[in-house]
C-alpha cells in the first residue's frame, strides 16, 4: 500500500443522538438541574486555589444572567506558578509515558461522565448550541484518547542499530515549561487538547484560558486533577492575554508556548520570545483563515447550501475553520443563492440551551460590534445578497444576524471576518486559475471546500493551493480527532496539526545516548 499503517486501533467518543427522544429527554432533565448553577474560576497554582477579587461572568445569550465569577492571576500568582511548574517538570517526565497517558485516559472517562454539565457550561458561558457543545466535549474526549495513544506509539524510547559493542538509544522528553494559550470559540475542546498534548509529552504546563471563558477551563482543570495530574505539574491563570499571557511568554522559565488565536496574537508572542535571552523557545501557533469554497457548474445546488450554511453559519461563523468566501461558477450562481437565502429564512437563531436552536450568540459585545463594522463597510462596497431576521429575544444577547454579500476580489478582505457573515464572488470558468492564485496570495491556508461533479477539479484545485484542510463535497468544519488532523500553513500557522499524528513530536526535545559498552 501507498500509506502508512494507520494507528492501533482507538475509538472515537461515541456521543448520543440528540434528535433520539428518550436521549433528548434525559440531556433536557440533566441541563434544567444546571439552568441556575454558578461555577468559579480562580488561579490554581501549586495545588491551590487562590483567592482574590471575584468578577462576573455573563451568559452571552442573556448578559443579565450570572453564570459564575472569575478571580484574574496576578503578578505574584504569574511568578509562582512558574517556579512550580519549572520545580516539577524533571519527576513529571522521569515519570515515564504510561503514567501520564493513564491520567489522560481516566480524564476522558470523567469528561463522558460529566458531559451533561460541561454541555450546560459551553452553553451557558460560551453560548455554544447543545450540538456544537456535544461535539465539542465529544472532541475534548478523543485528544484524550488520542495522544494518550499516540504518546506510547511515538514517545517511546528507541535503541538504534550501531557498531558492535555499542548502545544507541533515542529519548524523547518534555522540554520544560509549557504555557496553553487558548481561545473562546472553542474553551473546552481547544484548551484541552493542548493542554493534555503537552501534559502527556512530559511538559510542566501553565494554562491561560481565553478571558471570555475561564469557568469552563476551570472545570477542565479540577476534572485533570481527579483524574491523576500532581498539582504543581499543571497550573491555570486566568485573565487577560495583554497582561498574564504577555507576562508568562516574556518568562524565560518557559520552554514552549502552544496558541490558538488570532494571526497578529502569535505574531506578538513570536517577537516576545525571539527577544528573549537564554534558550530558543518553540511556538505552536494555530491562527486564523479566510477560507475559501469553489463551487463549479457541475455541483449538486441541494448538497451545496446545505454544506454552505453549517460551514458559514454554525457556531455563529466563530470557527476558525469556517467559510468566509464562496467561489461560484456564474452558471449556476442565480440558483444557488436563491435556495441559500430560502435555506436561510428557516434558521432558528436564539437561546442556545434549546434543542431546536442552529445558531446562537456571538461570544461578546466586543465581536458584535465589530460584526456591526464590518457590515457597514459591505453596505457601502458590496451587494447584499441575504440575510437571517432576529426575534427579540435576541435583544438580551449578543445575537448576530447571518448575512450574505457580493463583493469583487478576494483583497477585499484583509484579514479574516470572524462571524456569520458570508461573502461570495463570482466566476467564470476560464478564470479558474486566476482564482486559485488569488486564494494563494492571500497568504492564509487552512481549510479550503470545493464542490464539484468532476473528480479531476477536485484534485487539481487540492493540488493548486497551499491550505491545511481540503473538504470535497462536504461542509469544511468540524474536524474529528485522528479523523482529519487539522491545522493550516502561512497565515494561518505553524502546524503540527492538531488531532495528528506528528502534534505531540513538536511538544518534546530529543537524547541521543551513545555507550560504548
Ligand atoms: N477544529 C475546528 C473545526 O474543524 C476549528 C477549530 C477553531 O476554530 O479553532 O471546525
Amino acid at each position: 500500500s501507498l500509506y502508512r499503517d494507520a494507528t492501533p486501533p482507538w475509538r472515537n467518543a461515541a456521543g448520543m443522538d440528540l434528535s433520539d427522544p428518550v436521549h433528548a429527554d434525559r440531556l433536557r432533565r440533566d441541563l434544567q438541574q444546571f439552568a441556575n448553577a454558578q461555577w468559579q474560576a480562580a488561579p490554581l497554582v501549586a495545588g491551590q486555589w487562590l483567592e482574590g477579587e471575584a468578577q462576573p461572568v455573563r451568559n452571552p445569550a442573556q448578559r443579565d444572567e450570572i453564570v459564575g465569577t472569575v478571580v484574574a492571576a496576578s503578578d505574584a500568582a504569574i511568578d509562582s506558578a512558574l517556579s512550580a511548574a519549572a520545580s516539577a517538570q524533571a519527576a513529571w517526565d522521569a515519570a515515564g509515558i504510561e503514567q501520564r497517558a493513564g491520567c489522560l485516559e481516566r480524564l476522558a472517562e470523567l469528561m463522558e461522565t460529566h458531559c451533561h454539565e460541561l454541555m450546560a457550561l459551553l452553553s451557558r458561558e460560551a453560548g455554544r448550541t447543545l450540538d456544537d457543545g456535544l461535539s465539542e466535549v465529544r472532541e475534548a474526549i478523543d485528544f484524550c484518547r488520542y495522544y494518550a495513544q499516540q504518546a506510547r506509539l511515538r514517545l517511546a524510547p528507541q535503541v538504534l542499530p550501531g557498531p558492535t559493542g555499542e548502545v544507541n538509544e533515542l529519548t524523547l522528553h518534555g522540554r520544560g515549561v509549557f504555557v496553553c494559550i487558548s481561545p473562546w470559540n472553542f474553551p473546552l475542546a481547544i484548551f484541552t487538547g493542548q493542554v493534555v498534548a503537552a501534559l502527556v509529552a512530559g511538559n510542566s504546563v501553565i494554562a491561560k484560558p481565553a478571558e471570555q471563558t475561564p469557568l469552563i477551563a476551570a472545570r477542565a482543570v479540577s476534572l485533570m486533577r481527579e483524574a491523576g495530574v500532581p498539582d504543581d505539574v499543571l497550573q491555570l491563570l486566568p485573565g487577560d492575554g495583554a497582561r498574564v499571557g504577555a507576562a508568562l511568554v516574556a518568562d524565560n522559565r518557559v520552554a514552549g508556548v502552544a496558541f490558538t488565536g488570532s494571526t497578529q496574537t502569535a505574531k506578538l508572542i513570536n517577537r516576545t520570545l525571539a527577544d528573549r535571552d537564554g534558550a530558543l523557545p518553540v511556538l505552536i501557533a494555530e491562527t486564523g483563515g479566510l477560507n475559501c469554497m469553489l463551487v463549479d457548474a457541475t455541483a449538486l445546488p441541494e448538497q451545496v447550501v446545505d454544506d454552505v450554511v453549517i460551514s458559514a453559519f454554525q457556531s455563529a461563523g466563530q470557527r476558525c475553520s469556517a467559510l468566509r468566501v464562496m467561489y461560484l461558477q456564474d452558471d449556476i450562481a442565480d440558483k444557488v443563492l436563491g435556495m441559500l437565502g430560502g435555506a436561510m429564512k428557516e434558521l432558528r437563531i436564539g437561546d442556545p440551551a434549546r434543542l431546536e436552536t442552529d445558531i446562537g450568540p456571538v461570544i461578546d459585545t466586543e465581536a458584535q460590534a465589530m460584526l456591526e463594522r464590518h457590515v457597514e463597510r459591505m453596505e457601502r462596497e458590496a451587494t447584499p445578497i441575504a440575510s437571517c431576521e432576529l426575534g427579540s429575544e435576541a435583544l438580551a444577547g449578543t445575537f448576530f444576524a447571518p448575512r450574505v454579500y457580493g463583493i469583487e476580489r478576494l483583497d477585499q478582505l484583509e484579514s479574516e471576518v470572524f462571524g456569520p457573515i458570508l461573502h461570495v464572488i463570482r466566476y467564470r470558468a476560464s478564470e479558474l486559475s486566476a482564482v486559485l492564485e488569488s486564494i494563494n496570495r492571500s497568504g492564509y491556508g487552512l481549510t479550503l471546500g470545493v464542490h464539484s461533479r468532476i473528480d479531476g477539479f477536485a484534485r487539481d484545485v487540492f493540488k493548486a493551493t497551499r491550505v491545511g484542510n481540503t473538504y470535497i463535497n462536504r461542509n469544511m468544519v468540524g474536524a474529528i480527532v485522528g479523523v482529519n488532523p487539522f491545522g493550516g500553513q502561512g497565515l494561518s500557522g505553524t502546524g503540527p496539526k492538531a488531532g495528528g499524528p506528528h502534534y505531540l513530536l513538536r511538544f518534546v526535545t530529543e537524547k541521543t545516548r551513545t555507550d560504548n559498552v
